[in-house]
């Protein structure tokens, strides 16, 4: 099987870092915001060209303390997308917060046509959660007017677009938004051995306010200025992605970015819609997603499966068709119809830096014997 991850070669070429990561910390005997942690996050400043960066529990974490560092309240509205991990609206709903929903483009991330047209008539929306979603970047010269024009608060959610970037200036994506989440969860481009995410921004108050929410809320030892959280990077997570994962980033986009190549020059089949990356963005392809008629979708998953090809859906329902968003409050600003035609359409093909070049061929072969 063509797996969507493959963790054992992912294992065989890092474990003497690891190792040497696991020892270092073992040994020296400091486990919670020690010296990795910090380390981590002054590297990942100067990878991303932001001022701060916050080292938390996890990509959800990251959203939610960002929104709450932002003022969001319980209340508020907050524009986001329907297509995306469920984290990026259940960061908001746990706030008590009102997520709005926008239709996507047919790349499938948020259109920012519908964004402006709503933001134009509706003042009370003041915070927007925007996703690079697949590893794309939405087009941030956009994002940046809408900031500007609108003044909303924009916190940009980076966790599938960690190096991506948008125009001849290479301008990375989570560097227009006052603030920006990512994600280190294993399947991501910059994966740990566990959980872990981090948050970015350049103000001094919002890097203070959040790190102050990641440790129960204190202000100084045993003094609680907040009601905040137990979300701490552990020292282990941080050692081992500098040790290991960190060096390699660029090298694994790199992979990526050549087996996205290969797919869009191979896949030829005249029913399998390849979006490609949207104009402007040079993405970073955490994932590969093709997009077939939606009757025809269990039927080219059930091919590639035969063929040995671990397809994946993402995502296969809209957000805010989850039977959770039931009893969460939520708006829509349009019947988002192309976000549920998509979830019933996306199908995505494996693409990870340890694929082998036969295994990119098989992939595609797959795709084309498709017979439909
Ligand atoms: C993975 C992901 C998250 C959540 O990250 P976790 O570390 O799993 O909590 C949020 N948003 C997007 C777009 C993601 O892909």
């Amino acid at each position: 099987m063509i797996s969507a991850n493959d963790f054992q070669r992912q294992w065989s070429d890092t474990k003497e870092d690891v190792h040497r990561a696991v020892e270092m910390v073992g040994s020296g005997g400091w486990y919670i915001l020690g010296r990795e942690v910090s380390g981590f996050e002054s590297e990942l400043t100067s990878l991303w060209g932001r001022k701060h960066a916050i080292g938390v529990a996890s990509g959800l974490d990251a959203l939610e303390i960002s929104l709450r560092a932002l003022g969001c309240k319980p209340g508020d509205k907050v524009l986001t997308t329907p297509v995306s991990a469920f984290a990026t609206t259940m960061a908001i709903v746990r706030l008590g917060a009102v997520p709005v929903f926008v239709d996507c483009d047919e790349h499938g991330l948020i259109d920012l046509d519908q964004c402006e047209t709503l933001l134009q008539a509706r003042s009370d929306i003041r915070f927007f959660v925007p996703v690079h979603l697949y590893g794309h970047s939405l087009d941030l010269n956009r994002l940046r007017s809408i900031r500007d024009r609108y003044g909303v608060r924009i916190l940009e959610d980076c966790a599938q677009s960690i190096l991506a970037s948008f125009g001849s200036d290479k301008r990375l994506t989570g560097t227009v938004g006052e603030m920006a989440a990512t994600s280190f969860y294993p399947t991501k481009n910059l994966g740990a051995l566990g959980d872990g995410g981090a948050i970015l921004t350049d103000d001094p108050e919002l890097a203070h306010a959040a790190r102050i929410l990641r440790d129960y809320g204190q202000s100084g030892k045993y003094q609680h200025a907040e009601i905040g959280y137990n979300s701490r990077l552990d020292e282990l997570q941080a050692a081992i992605l500098r040790a290991s994962q960190l060096p390699r980033l660029e090298g694994w986009t790199a992979t990526r970015r050549q087996i996205a190549g290969a797919y869009t020059a191979g896949i030829s089949h005249p029913e399998i819609r390849n979006s490609g990356a949207p104009a402007g963005s040079d993405s970073c392809w955490h994932l590969f997603p093709l997009f077939v008629q939606p009757e025809a979708k269990p039927a080219f998953l059930s091919h590639l499966r035969q063929k040995g090809v671990m397809a994946a859906e993402h995502y296969p329902q809209a957000i805010l068709d989850q039977p959770a968003m039931k009893s969460a409050p939520m708006e829509l600003a349009s019947d988002c119809a192309t976000a549920r035609r998509l979830c019933r359409s996306e199908v995505s093909i494996p693409i990870h830096p340890y694929l082998t070049r036969e295994e990119v061929s098989a992939v595609i072969d797959a795709c084309n014997s498709w017979e439909h």
